[in-house]
C-alpha cells in the first residue's frame, strides 16, 4: 500500500469513528456494552439470566410443537429462524407471512427478496447473517402480533440472541423495534440511532415490506445499513 492509499484509509477510518461518536452522542443509549445507564432497563430485566447459552437446536427442541399462544391454531409451520448460528449480524422481523408459513423459513416472500438485497449491499450474504422474527407463527391475515403472542415467543427469541451472540441486531419495522426496545415510539423517531439490547448494539430500520410500498424510504434504510456496517467493522 503506498502512502496516499494508507492516508486515505486512515482518513476513512477516522470519518467512521467520528460518525460513531456522533451517533453515540445523539442517542440516549450509547454504544458501550455493560453500562447500566446506557441500557434500557426493560431490555436488561428481560434478558435470560443463565450464563451458559443453549444451542439453537436445544431452543428449537424446547419450543417443540408450541401451543403457548393462539397463533399455533392457524399455522402450517413454526418459523424458528435461519442462518449462521454464530452470525455477527442478526435481523429480527415481525412474524411469518403466507410464504414463510408454508416454507418454514423467514423472509422468503417479496419482502425477503428485498431483505436479501439489503444484506448484500453491506457485503454480507443471507447465509452469513441470522434472521428471526418477533413471533414464530403467522398471525391471521398478517395482522400485527398481539402483546400476549409477543410475550409468549419472547423467551425463545431472547435465548436465540444469547446463543448466537450477534455483534449487532437490526430490527425490521415498527413491531419488531417496539418489542425489542420495549417502547411505543414511532419507528421514524428511533431509526438512524444505535440502541442496545443487553450488551448488543441494536439499530432499527424500516421493514422491507414498507420499503416496497414506499421506495422513497430506501435512502434512510441505506443510511441505517451503513451505520450497521460501521459498527461491525468497528467491533472487529
Ligand atoms: N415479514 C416479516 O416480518 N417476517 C417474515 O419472516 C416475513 C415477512
Amino acid at each position: 500500500m503506498n502512502a496516499d492509499s494508507a492516508r486515505l484509509k486512515e482518513e476513512l477510518a477516522e470519518q467512521i469513528r467520528e460518525r460513531l461518536r456522533y451517533y453515540s452522542s445523539i442517542t440516549s443509549i450509547g454504544l458501550r456494552p455493560g453500562s447500566a445507564s446506557e441500557t434500557p432497563a426493560s431490555a436488561e430485566a428481560s434478558r435470560p439470566s443463565e450464563t451458559m447459552a443453549d444451542s439453537l437446536d436445544t431452543i428449537r427442541a424446547d419450543l417443540s410443537d408450541c401451543t403457548r399462544c393462539k397463533l399455533h391454531k392457524g399455522r402450517q409451520t413454526l418459523v424458528f429462524g435461519v442462518g449462521n448460528p454464530e452470525a455477527d449480524l442478526m435481523f429480527i422481523g415481525e412474524g411469518p407471512g403466507y410464504e414463510e408459513d408454508r416454507q418454514g423459513v423467514p423472509f422468503v416472500g417479496p419482502s425477503g427478496q428485498l431483505l436479501t438485497k439489503i444484506i448484500e449491499a453491506i457485503q454480507l450474504t443471507r447465509e452469513e447473517v441470522y434472521i428471526a422474527n418477533i413471533v414464530k407463527c403467522r398471525p391471521p391475515s398478517n395482522r400485527d402480533p398481539e402483546p400476549e403472542e409477543i410475550a409468549a415467543c419472547r423467551p425463545f427469541l431472547e435465548s436465540q440472541v444469547s446463543s448466537i451472540k450477534p455483534r449487532v441486531i437490526c430490527t425490521l419495522g415498527r413491531v419488531a423495534t417496539q418489542a425489542m426496545l420495549s417502547t411505543e415510539k414511532a419507528l421514524g423517531r428511533v431509526r438512524g440511532q444505535v440502541f442496545s439490547f443487553g450488551d448488543v448494539p441494536l439499530v432499527p430500520t424500516y421493514h422491507p415490506a414498507y420499503l416496497l410500498r414506499d421506495p422513497s424510504k430506501k435512502k434512510d434504510c441505506w443510511e441505517d445499513m451503513k451505520l450497521i456496517r460501521a459498527l461491525l467493522d468497528e467491533r472487529r
